[in-house]
Protein backbone atom coordinates (compact mmCIF):
# COMPACT_ATOMS: atom_id res chain seq x y z
CA UNK A 1 0.00 0.00 0.00
CA UNK A 2 0.83 3.55 -0.95
CA UNK A 3 0.52 6.26 0.96
CA UNK A 4 -0.82 9.30 -1.19
CA UNK A 5 -0.28 12.43 -0.26
CA UNK A 6 -2.32 15.69 -0.01
CA UNK A 7 -0.20 19.42 0.13
CA UNK A 8 -2.02 22.31 1.15
CA UNK A 9 -0.28 25.47 0.47
CA UNK A 10 -0.77 29.76 0.77
CA UNK A 11 -1.47 32.00 -0.82
CA UNK A 12 -2.52 35.87 -0.52
CA UNK A 13 -2.00 36.48 2.71
CA UNK A 14 -1.49 34.44 6.35
CA UNK A 15 -4.86 33.61 8.51
CA UNK A 16 -7.14 32.50 5.69
CA UNK A 17 -7.54 29.05 7.55
CA UNK A 18 -5.37 26.82 5.80
CA UNK A 19 -5.04 24.47 8.92
CA UNK A 20 -9.20 24.38 8.53
CA UNK A 21 -9.25 23.61 5.36
CA UNK A 22 -6.00 21.09 5.91
CA UNK A 23 -8.21 19.69 9.37
CA UNK A 24 -10.99 19.29 6.77
CA UNK A 25 -9.93 17.47 3.95
CA UNK A 26 -8.59 15.06 6.79
CA UNK A 27 -11.97 14.78 7.96
CA UNK A 28 -13.42 14.26 4.85
CA UNK A 29 -10.92 11.33 4.41
CA UNK A 30 -11.03 9.72 7.80
CA UNK A 31 -14.94 9.75 7.28
CA UNK A 32 -14.46 7.57 4.49
CA UNK A 33 -12.78 5.38 6.58
CA UNK A 34 -9.40 6.06 5.33
CA UNK A 35 -6.56 6.24 7.76
CA UNK A 36 -5.01 9.55 8.06
CA UNK A 37 -3.19 12.24 9.30
CA UNK A 38 -1.91 15.52 9.25
CA UNK A 39 1.52 17.36 9.30
CA UNK A 40 2.04 20.74 9.95
CA UNK A 41 5.56 22.34 8.17
CA UNK A 42 6.67 25.51 10.03
CA UNK A 43 9.05 27.42 8.23
CA UNK A 44 10.78 29.52 10.50
CA UNK A 45 13.92 29.25 12.83
CA UNK A 46 12.61 28.20 16.21
CA UNK A 47 13.20 24.85 16.86
CA UNK A 48 9.17 24.07 17.83
CA UNK A 49 7.13 26.59 19.37
CA UNK A 50 7.88 26.37 22.33
CA UNK A 51 10.10 29.88 22.32
CA UNK A 52 7.09 31.99 20.65
CA UNK A 53 4.77 34.45 22.88
CA UNK A 54 1.33 33.15 22.47
CA UNK A 55 0.62 36.82 21.50
CA UNK A 56 2.82 36.63 18.24
CA UNK A 57 2.02 33.31 17.23
CA UNK A 58 -0.60 31.51 19.11
CA UNK A 59 -0.71 28.83 21.34
CA UNK A 60 2.07 26.10 22.13
CA UNK A 61 -0.39 23.31 21.46
CA UNK A 62 1.61 20.06 23.83
CA UNK A 63 1.39 16.50 22.12
CA UNK A 64 0.92 13.64 23.90
CA UNK A 65 4.67 13.00 24.01
CA UNK A 66 5.34 16.14 24.92
CA UNK A 67 6.24 18.14 21.83
CA UNK A 68 5.47 21.71 21.85
CA UNK A 69 3.81 22.35 18.86
CA UNK A 70 1.97 25.04 16.26
CA UNK A 71 -1.54 25.76 17.29
CA UNK A 72 -2.72 24.13 13.90
CA UNK A 73 -1.69 20.03 15.39
CA UNK A 74 -4.63 20.80 17.89
CA UNK A 75 -6.53 21.54 14.97
CA UNK A 76 -6.23 18.10 13.40
CA UNK A 77 -6.63 16.44 16.59
CA UNK A 78 -9.87 17.91 17.70
CA UNK A 79 -10.98 17.56 13.89
CA UNK A 80 -9.86 13.79 13.61
CA UNK A 81 -10.39 13.07 17.17
CA UNK A 82 -7.11 11.84 16.93
CA UNK A 83 -3.36 12.08 18.39
CA UNK A 84 -0.90 13.98 16.64
CA UNK A 85 2.84 13.03 17.58
CA UNK A 86 5.41 16.32 17.75
CA UNK A 87 7.42 14.15 14.74
CA UNK A 88 4.14 16.20 12.61
CA UNK A 89 5.00 19.72 13.09
CA UNK A 90 8.14 20.02 11.21
CA UNK A 91 9.98 23.31 11.23
CA UNK A 92 13.30 24.77 9.40
CA UNK A 93 15.54 24.71 13.03
CA UNK A 94 15.17 20.51 12.87
CA UNK A 95 15.70 19.85 9.57
CA UNK A 96 18.88 21.93 9.10
CA UNK A 97 19.52 20.75 12.67
CA UNK A 98 19.65 17.26 11.34
CA UNK A 99 21.83 18.01 8.16
CA UNK A 100 24.17 19.93 9.82
CA UNK A 101 24.74 17.16 12.42
CA UNK A 102 24.80 14.24 9.72
CA UNK A 103 27.78 16.95 7.87
CA UNK A 104 29.65 16.93 11.34
CA UNK A 105 29.50 13.07 11.64
CA UNK A 106 30.96 13.31 8.20
CA UNK A 107 27.98 11.47 6.44
CA UNK A 108 28.43 13.62 3.19
CA UNK A 109 32.00 13.49 3.18
CA UNK A 110 33.57 14.60 0.33
CA UNK A 111 30.40 16.28 -0.86
CA UNK A 112 29.31 19.80 -0.60
CA UNK A 113 26.26 19.95 1.25
CA UNK A 114 23.52 22.07 -0.17
CA UNK A 115 20.07 23.14 0.34
CA UNK A 116 19.03 21.04 -2.91
CA UNK A 117 19.40 18.23 -2.84
CA UNK A 118 20.47 17.82 1.02
CA UNK A 119 18.12 20.02 2.82
CA UNK A 120 15.29 19.12 0.35
CA UNK A 121 15.82 15.56 0.91
CA UNK A 122 15.67 15.43 4.42
CA UNK A 123 12.15 17.37 4.35
CA UNK A 124 11.20 14.62 2.34
CA UNK A 125 12.33 11.79 4.65
CA UNK A 126 10.65 13.20 7.13
CA UNK A 127 7.49 13.20 5.68
CA UNK A 128 7.78 9.38 3.82
CA UNK A 129 8.62 8.70 7.41
CA UNK A 130 5.59 9.47 9.27
CA UNK A 131 3.12 7.92 6.07
CA UNK A 132 5.53 4.41 6.43
CA UNK A 133 5.47 4.23 10.45
CA UNK A 134 1.89 5.35 10.41
CA UNK A 135 0.76 3.03 7.56
CA UNK A 136 -1.54 5.79 5.98
CA UNK A 137 -3.87 5.45 3.62
CA UNK A 138 -3.47 9.57 3.26
CA UNK A 139 -1.37 12.26 4.70
CA UNK A 140 -1.84 15.52 4.68
CA UNK A 141 1.02 18.26 4.66
CA UNK A 142 0.15 22.13 5.39
CA UNK A 143 3.06 24.21 4.46
CA UNK A 144 2.96 27.15 6.85
CA UNK A 145 3.55 30.50 5.75
CA UNK A 146 2.63 32.50 2.31
CA UNK A 147 3.50 31.87 -1.42
CA UNK A 148 6.84 33.73 -2.19
CA UNK A 149 8.10 33.65 1.43
CA UNK A 150 12.02 33.26 1.13
CA UNK A 151 11.47 30.77 4.51
CA UNK A 152 9.19 28.19 3.06
CA UNK A 153 10.65 27.72 -0.30
CA UNK A 154 12.98 24.90 0.47
CA UNK A 155 10.00 23.32 1.68
CA UNK A 156 7.86 23.75 -1.46
CA UNK A 157 10.72 22.69 -3.01
CA UNK A 158 10.54 19.21 -1.84
CA UNK A 159 7.30 19.18 -1.60
CA UNK A 160 7.69 19.88 -5.61
CA UNK A 161 9.93 16.81 -6.35
CA UNK A 162 7.81 14.34 -4.53
CA UNK A 163 4.70 14.77 -6.80
CA UNK A 164 7.33 13.87 -9.74
CA UNK A 165 8.86 10.83 -7.57
CA UNK A 166 5.48 9.47 -6.04
CA UNK A 167 3.66 10.23 -9.87
CA UNK A 168 1.04 12.52 -10.46
CA UNK A 169 -1.79 9.49 -8.42
CA UNK A 170 0.44 9.92 -5.94
CA UNK A 171 0.04 13.76 -4.71
CA UNK A 172 -1.74 16.63 -5.05
CA UNK A 173 -1.66 20.17 -4.40
CA UNK A 174 -4.74 22.27 -3.21
CA UNK A 175 -3.53 25.96 -2.65
CA UNK A 176 -5.34 28.13 -0.04
CA UNK A 177 -6.07 31.75 -1.12
CA UNK A 178 -8.85 34.82 -0.75
CA UNK A 179 -11.35 36.39 -3.13
CA UNK A 180 -12.23 39.69 -1.44
CA UNK A 181 -15.24 41.79 -2.37
CA UNK A 182 -14.56 45.53 -1.79
CA UNK A 183 -18.46 45.87 -0.40
CA UNK A 184 -21.12 43.35 0.33
CA UNK A 185 -22.60 43.61 -3.07
CA UNK A 186 -19.33 43.97 -4.83
CA UNK A 187 -17.59 41.82 -7.19
CA UNK A 188 -15.95 39.22 -5.63
CA UNK A 189 -11.91 40.30 -6.74
CA UNK A 190 -9.87 37.37 -8.55
CA UNK A 191 -6.62 38.90 -8.83
CA UNK A 192 -4.84 38.39 -5.53
CA UNK A 193 -5.78 34.34 -6.65
CA UNK A 194 -4.26 35.08 -10.23
CA UNK A 195 -1.18 36.26 -8.46
CA UNK A 196 -0.48 33.57 -6.18
CA UNK A 197 -1.19 30.80 -8.54
CA UNK A 198 1.19 32.42 -10.50
CA UNK A 199 3.88 32.71 -7.99
CA UNK A 200 3.02 28.91 -7.11
CA UNK A 201 3.49 28.17 -10.63
CA UNK A 202 6.79 29.75 -11.14
CA UNK A 203 8.48 27.28 -8.61
CA UNK A 204 7.12 24.43 -10.28
CA UNK A 205 4.10 23.42 -8.68
CA UNK A 206 0.38 23.35 -10.83
CA UNK A 207 -2.26 23.25 -7.93
CA UNK A 208 -4.99 20.59 -8.67
CA UNK A 209 -7.63 22.48 -6.31
CA UNK A 210 -8.18 26.02 -4.99
CA UNK A 211 -9.79 26.49 -1.80
CA UNK A 212 -11.11 30.09 -2.30
CA UNK A 213 -11.83 31.95 0.92
CA UNK A 214 -14.38 34.24 0.62
CA UNK A 215 -17.40 36.25 2.73
CA UNK A 216 -20.55 34.48 0.33
CA UNK A 217 -20.15 31.74 -1.62
CA UNK A 218 -18.13 31.98 -4.47
CA UNK A 219 -20.29 32.80 -7.82
CA UNK A 220 -20.11 30.59 -10.78
CA UNK A 221 -18.55 33.35 -13.31
CA UNK A 222 -15.95 33.63 -10.44
CA UNK A 223 -15.00 30.33 -10.34
CA UNK A 224 -15.01 30.22 -14.39
CA UNK A 225 -12.77 33.29 -14.04
CA UNK A 226 -10.21 31.82 -11.55
CA UNK A 227 -10.27 28.22 -13.45
CA UNK A 228 -9.04 29.81 -16.55
CA UNK A 229 -5.88 32.09 -15.08
CA UNK A 230 -4.89 29.46 -12.83
CA UNK A 231 -5.58 26.02 -14.96
CA UNK A 232 -7.53 24.46 -12.68
CA UNK A 233 -11.06 22.82 -13.37
CA UNK A 234 -13.96 24.89 -12.39
CA UNK A 235 -14.92 22.22 -10.67
CA UNK A 236 -11.49 22.03 -8.46
CA UNK A 237 -11.87 25.68 -7.63
CA UNK A 238 -13.92 25.55 -4.28
CA UNK A 239 -15.50 28.31 -2.30
CA UNK A 240 -14.66 28.24 1.45
CA UNK A 241 -17.17 30.90 2.68
CA UNK A 242 -18.04 32.10 5.31
CA UNK A 243 -19.70 29.45 7.88
CA UNK A 244 -21.00 29.73 11.43
CA UNK A 245 -18.54 27.26 12.32
CA UNK A 246 -15.67 25.75 11.62
CA UNK A 247 -17.42 21.97 11.89
CA UNK A 248 -19.58 23.12 8.55
CA UNK A 249 -16.52 23.28 6.37
CA UNK A 250 -16.05 19.83 5.57
CA UNK A 251 -20.16 19.70 4.48
CA UNK A 252 -18.85 22.62 2.69
CA UNK A 253 -15.98 21.02 0.51
CA UNK A 254 -17.85 17.77 0.26
CA UNK A 255 -21.17 19.36 -1.34
CA UNK A 256 -18.79 21.16 -3.95
CA UNK A 257 -17.52 17.44 -5.02
CA UNK A 258 -14.21 17.36 -3.34
CA UNK A 259 -14.31 13.74 -2.70
CA UNK A 260 -15.02 12.35 -5.97
CA UNK A 261 -12.83 14.76 -8.02
CA UNK A 262 -10.00 13.86 -5.14
CA UNK A 263 -10.65 9.90 -5.72
CA UNK A 264 -10.23 10.49 -9.41
CA UNK A 265 -7.33 12.06 -9.11
CA UNK A 266 -5.36 9.73 -7.17
CA UNK A 267 -6.95 6.92 -9.11
CA UNK A 268 -9.26 5.50 -6.91
CA UNK A 269 -12.23 4.48 -8.49
CA UNK A 270 -15.84 5.64 -6.76
CA UNK A 271 -16.40 6.53 -3.28
CA UNK A 272 -16.42 5.12 -0.29
CA UNK A 273 -19.82 4.93 1.67
CA UNK A 274 -19.56 6.46 4.97
CA UNK A 275 -22.97 7.41 5.94
CA UNK A 276 -22.85 6.04 8.98
CA UNK A 277 -19.75 7.61 9.99
CA UNK A 278 -21.23 11.03 8.86
CA UNK A 279 -23.80 10.76 10.81
CA UNK A 280 -22.15 10.61 13.85
CA UNK A 281 -19.92 13.39 12.56
CA UNK A 282 -23.21 15.39 11.97
CA UNK A 283 -24.63 14.50 15.34
CA UNK A 284 -21.11 16.42 16.89
CA UNK A 285 -20.96 19.39 14.35
CA UNK A 286 -24.58 20.19 14.82
CA UNK A 287 -24.25 20.09 18.71
CA UNK A 288 -21.31 22.50 18.42
CA UNK A 289 -23.15 24.81 16.66
CA UNK A 290 -27.15 25.28 17.73
CA UNK A 291 -27.95 26.36 21.15
CA UNK A 292 -27.44 30.37 21.15
CA UNK A 293 -30.85 30.89 23.06
CA UNK A 294 -28.59 29.20 26.15
CA UNK A 295 -25.92 31.02 27.74
CA UNK A 296 -23.00 30.42 30.28
CA UNK A 297 -20.95 33.57 30.80
CA UNK A 298 -17.42 32.54 31.51
CA UNK A 299 -14.69 35.27 32.24
CA UNK A 300 -11.20 34.27 31.26
CA UNK A 301 -8.51 36.33 33.38
CA UNK A 302 -5.29 35.59 32.22
CA UNK A 303 -2.08 37.35 30.54
CA UNK A 304 -2.20 36.64 26.89
CA UNK A 305 -5.76 37.69 26.12
CA UNK A 306 -5.01 40.32 23.19
CA UNK A 307 -5.22 37.58 20.93
CA UNK A 308 -7.92 34.99 20.73
CA UNK A 309 -5.56 32.34 19.46
CA UNK A 310 -3.44 32.94 22.77
CA UNK A 311 -5.69 29.82 24.68
CA UNK A 312 -7.55 28.88 21.54
CA UNK A 313 -7.55 24.97 23.12
CA UNK A 314 -9.28 26.25 26.40
CA UNK A 315 -12.36 28.30 24.22
CA UNK A 316 -12.11 25.23 22.39
CA UNK A 317 -13.06 23.05 25.15
CA UNK A 318 -15.27 25.33 27.35
CA UNK A 319 -17.34 25.03 23.94
CA UNK A 320 -17.09 21.51 23.39
CA UNK A 321 -18.36 20.91 27.04
CA UNK A 322 -21.06 23.61 26.57
CA UNK A 323 -22.21 21.92 23.22
CA UNK A 324 -22.40 18.66 26.01
CA UNK A 325 -24.70 20.10 28.06
CA UNK A 326 -26.81 22.19 24.80
CA UNK A 327 -25.22 26.03 26.41
CA UNK A 328 -23.43 28.03 24.43
CA UNK A 329 -20.52 29.44 26.27
CA UNK A 330 -20.07 33.43 26.15
CA UNK A 331 -16.52 34.07 27.42
CA UNK A 332 -14.80 37.39 27.68
CA UNK A 333 -11.19 37.99 27.91
CA UNK A 334 -9.71 40.17 31.00
CA UNK A 335 -6.32 40.98 31.54
CA UNK A 336 -5.22 40.30 34.51
CA UNK A 337 -2.56 42.89 34.01
CA UNK A 338 -5.46 46.00 33.89
CA UNK A 339 -7.99 44.46 36.36
CA UNK A 340 -8.74 46.68 38.69
CA UNK A 341 -12.50 46.54 39.87
CA UNK A 342 -12.66 42.69 40.82
CA UNK A 343 -16.42 43.04 41.73
CA UNK A 344 -17.03 43.29 38.00
CA UNK A 345 -15.90 39.50 37.83
CA UNK A 346 -19.19 39.13 39.73
CA UNK A 347 -21.46 38.99 36.60
CA UNK A 348 -19.66 35.67 35.18
CA UNK A 349 -21.33 32.33 35.74
CA UNK A 350 -17.69 31.05 36.29
CA UNK A 351 -14.28 31.98 35.68
CA UNK A 352 -10.90 30.84 34.23
CA UNK A 353 -7.55 31.22 34.90
CA UNK A 354 -5.49 29.63 32.14
CA UNK A 355 -1.90 28.64 31.84
CA UNK A 356 0.79 31.84 31.74
CA UNK A 357 4.43 32.46 32.42
CA UNK A 358 6.11 35.45 34.41
CA UNK A 359 5.58 38.09 36.99
CA UNK A 360 4.08 40.30 34.77
CA UNK A 361 -0.05 40.06 35.42
CA UNK A 362 0.26 37.48 38.26
CA UNK A 363 -1.00 40.26 40.85
CA UNK A 364 -4.26 40.35 39.14
CA UNK A 365 -4.39 36.63 38.77
CA UNK A 366 -4.04 35.83 42.02
CA UNK A 367 -6.66 38.84 43.48
CA UNK A 368 -9.08 36.38 40.47
CA UNK A 369 -8.78 33.50 42.24
CA UNK A 370 -9.00 35.15 45.60
CA UNK A 371 -12.45 36.93 44.69
CA UNK A 372 -13.85 33.57 42.97
CA UNK A 373 -13.08 32.19 46.31
CA UNK A 374 -14.66 34.72 48.67
CA UNK A 375 -17.71 35.13 46.55
CA UNK A 376 -18.36 31.55 45.86
CA UNK A 377 -18.06 31.43 41.68
CA UNK A 378 -17.22 28.29 40.27
CA UNK A 379 -13.28 28.52 39.28
CA UNK A 380 -11.02 26.57 37.48
CA UNK A 381 -7.09 27.19 37.28
CA UNK A 382 -5.25 25.67 34.58
CA UNK A 383 -1.29 25.11 35.83
CA UNK A 384 -0.85 28.95 36.13
CA UNK A 385 -3.86 29.38 37.48
CA UNK A 386 -3.89 26.36 40.09
CA UNK A 387 -0.18 27.67 41.22
CA UNK A 388 -1.85 31.12 41.83
CA UNK A 389 -5.26 30.09 43.49
CA UNK A 390 -2.79 27.79 45.94
CA UNK A 391 -0.79 31.45 46.35
CA UNK A 392 -4.29 33.50 47.00
CA UNK A 393 -5.14 30.74 49.36
CA UNK A 394 -2.00 31.14 51.32
CA UNK A 395 -1.94 34.65 51.58
CA UNK A 396 -5.56 35.25 52.48
CA UNK A 397 -6.18 32.56 54.27
CA UNK A 398 -3.20 31.18 55.71
CA UNK A 399 -1.89 34.64 56.52
CA UNK A 400 1.64 33.56 54.52
CA UNK A 401 3.18 36.58 54.02
CA UNK A 402 4.44 37.19 50.98
CA UNK A 403 3.11 34.06 49.51
CA UNK A 404 4.71 33.22 46.15
CA UNK A 405 6.07 31.36 43.18
CA UNK A 406 9.52 31.76 43.00
CA UNK A 407 9.44 32.14 39.63
CA UNK A 408 7.68 35.18 40.42
CA UNK A 409 9.64 36.57 43.32
CA UNK A 410 12.81 35.01 43.85
CA UNK A 411 13.43 35.97 47.53
CA UNK A 412 9.92 35.02 48.32
CA UNK A 413 9.36 34.70 52.53
CA UNK A 414 6.75 32.16 51.91
CA UNK A 415 7.58 30.39 48.02
CA UNK A 416 4.57 28.09 48.24
CA UNK A 417 5.08 27.20 44.45
CA UNK A 418 8.93 26.50 43.98
CA UNK A 419 11.68 24.97 41.66
CA UNK A 420 11.94 20.72 42.89
CA UNK A 421 15.98 21.01 43.44
CA UNK A 422 16.59 18.74 40.53
CA UNK A 423 15.17 21.50 38.43
CA UNK A 424 17.05 24.50 40.18
CA UNK A 425 20.38 23.89 37.59
CA UNK A 426 18.39 23.83 34.50
CA UNK A 427 19.64 27.03 31.76
CA UNK A 428 18.25 26.31 28.34
CA UNK A 429 15.19 27.61 27.87
CA UNK A 430 14.24 25.00 24.66
CA UNK A 431 12.43 22.14 25.25
CA UNK A 432 13.22 22.00 29.29
CA UNK A 433 9.80 22.16 30.40
CA UNK A 434 7.94 19.11 31.97
CA UNK A 435 6.35 18.17 29.00
CA UNK A 436 3.91 15.85 27.66
CA UNK A 437 1.52 13.21 29.17
CA UNK A 438 2.35 11.67 32.64
CA UNK A 439 -0.23 9.57 34.92
CA UNK A 440 -1.43 11.19 37.92
CA UNK A 441 -2.75 9.47 40.91
CA UNK A 442 -6.46 10.78 42.22
CA UNK A 443 -6.94 10.55 45.68
CA UNK A 444 -10.55 8.81 46.93
CA UNK A 445 -13.57 10.57 48.26
CA UNK A 446 -12.76 13.85 46.46
CA UNK A 447 -14.51 15.72 43.98
CA UNK A 448 -11.34 15.41 41.72
CA UNK A 449 -12.43 11.45 42.11
CA UNK A 450 -16.33 12.03 41.35
CA UNK A 451 -15.33 15.06 38.18
CA UNK A 452 -13.20 11.64 36.52
CA UNK A 453 -14.95 8.72 37.82
CA UNK A 454 -11.51 7.07 38.06
CA UNK A 455 -8.45 6.90 40.16
CA UNK A 456 -5.63 7.24 37.69
CA UNK A 457 -5.84 9.62 34.67
CA UNK A 458 -3.08 10.95 32.38
CA UNK A 459 -2.87 14.68 31.25
CA UNK A 460 -0.28 16.07 29.45
CA UNK A 461 2.02 19.18 31.46
CA UNK A 462 3.55 22.07 30.43
CA UNK A 463 5.23 23.78 33.84
CA UNK A 464 8.55 24.51 35.70
CA UNK A 465 7.12 25.07 38.96
CA UNK A 466 5.57 23.12 41.28
CA UNK A 467 3.73 23.21 44.80
CA UNK A 468 6.18 23.43 47.71
CA UNK A 469 5.11 20.04 50.30
CA UNK A 470 5.85 22.01 52.91
CA UNK A 471 3.46 23.72 52.86
CA UNK A 472 0.55 21.18 52.38
CA UNK A 473 -0.44 20.52 56.07
CA UNK A 474 -1.54 23.83 56.21
CA UNK A 475 -3.23 24.25 53.48
CA UNK A 476 -5.26 21.11 54.01
CA UNK A 477 -6.22 21.65 57.96
CA UNK A 478 -7.64 24.90 56.54
CA UNK A 479 -9.92 23.62 54.06
CA UNK A 480 -7.86 23.42 50.68
CA UNK A 481 -7.05 20.17 49.85
CA UNK A 482 -4.85 18.57 47.32
CA UNK A 483 -6.69 16.01 45.09
CA UNK A 484 -4.06 14.25 42.63
CA UNK A 485 -0.63 13.89 42.15
CA UNK A 486 2.24 12.56 40.62
CA UNK A 487 5.68 11.15 40.12
CA UNK A 488 5.21 9.10 43.55
CA UNK A 489 3.52 11.78 45.49
CA UNK A 490 6.04 14.30 44.72
CA UNK A 491 4.56 16.46 42.73
CA UNK A 492 0.46 18.30 43.21
CA UNK A 493 -1.30 17.71 40.51
CA UNK A 494 -5.14 18.77 41.26
CA UNK A 495 -6.29 21.01 44.28
CA UNK A 496 -10.14 21.61 45.66
CA UNK A 497 -11.98 23.36 48.32
CA UNK A 498 -14.77 21.33 49.30
CA UNK A 499 -16.72 23.91 50.61
CA UNK A 500 -17.02 26.07 47.78
CA UNK A 501 -19.30 25.95 44.91
CA UNK A 502 -17.14 25.03 42.67
CA UNK A 503 -12.78 25.75 43.21
CA UNK A 504 -10.87 23.47 41.29
CA UNK A 505 -7.00 24.16 39.85
CA UNK A 506 -5.04 21.81 38.11
CA UNK A 507 -1.37 21.43 37.29
CA UNK A 508 -2.03 19.66 34.45
CA UNK A 509 -3.68 21.35 31.19
CA UNK A 510 -7.13 19.41 30.33
CA UNK A 511 -7.70 21.79 27.40
CA UNK A 512 -5.22 19.56 25.34
CA UNK A 513 -7.46 16.39 25.87
CA UNK A 514 -10.89 18.17 24.86
CA UNK A 515 -12.18 16.90 21.63
CA UNK A 516 -15.97 17.81 19.77
CA UNK A 517 -18.25 15.01 21.45
CA UNK A 518 -15.95 14.42 24.02
CA UNK A 519 -15.36 17.20 26.14
CA UNK A 520 -12.81 16.80 28.54
CA UNK A 521 -14.49 15.96 32.45
CA UNK A 522 -12.57 18.75 34.43
CA UNK A 523 -14.09 21.32 31.99
CA UNK A 524 -17.61 19.68 32.10
CA UNK A 525 -17.80 19.61 35.60
CA UNK A 526 -16.65 23.50 35.30
CA UNK A 527 -19.82 24.10 33.06
CA UNK A 528 -22.07 22.41 34.78
CA UNK A 529 -21.12 24.10 38.14
CA UNK A 530 -21.24 27.60 36.15
CA UNK A 531 -24.72 26.93 34.89
CA UNK A 532 -26.45 26.02 38.04
CA UNK A 533 -28.15 28.71 39.34
N1 LIG B 1 4.72 29.37 34.82
C1 LIG B 1 4.29 28.20 35.49
C2 LIG B 1 5.36 27.12 35.50
O1 LIG B 1 6.29 27.17 34.75
C3 LIG B 1 3.00 27.68 34.88
C4 LIG B 1 3.16 27.24 33.46
C5 LIG B 1 1.86 27.19 32.70
O2 LIG B 1 0.87 27.77 33.10
N2 LIG B 1 1.86 26.54 31.56
O3 LIG B 1 5.29 26.19 36.26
Amino acid sequence: MQTKYIFVTGGVMSGLGKGVTTSSIAKLLQLADQKVSCVKIDPYLNYDAGTMNPIAHGEVFVTEDGGECDMDIGNYERFLNQDIPKSHNITTAQVYSSVIEAERKGEYLGVCVQIIPHVTDEIKKRIRKIAEDEKLDFLIVECGGTVGDIESLPFLEALRQMRIEEGTQGVIFVHVTLAPSLDVVGEQKTKPTQHSVQELRRIGIQPDFLAVRCTLPLEERTKKKIGMFTNVAVSDVLSCHDAKSIFEVPQILYDQGIMDSMFTKFGKVGMVNASANWDKWNVIANNMINHEDQKVKIAMVGKYVTLADSYVSVNHALKHAGAQIEKSVDIDWIDSESITDYNTLSKYDGILVPGGFGTRGSEGIIQTANYAREKNIPYLGICFGFQLAAIAFGRNVLNLEDANSSEIKADAKNPVVDLLPEQKNISDMGGSLRLGANQITIKANTNAQKIYNATTISKRHRHRYEINKEYIPEFEKNGLIFSAESDGGKRMEMLEIPSHKFYLGVQFHPEFNSRPGFPEESFMAFLKAASEK
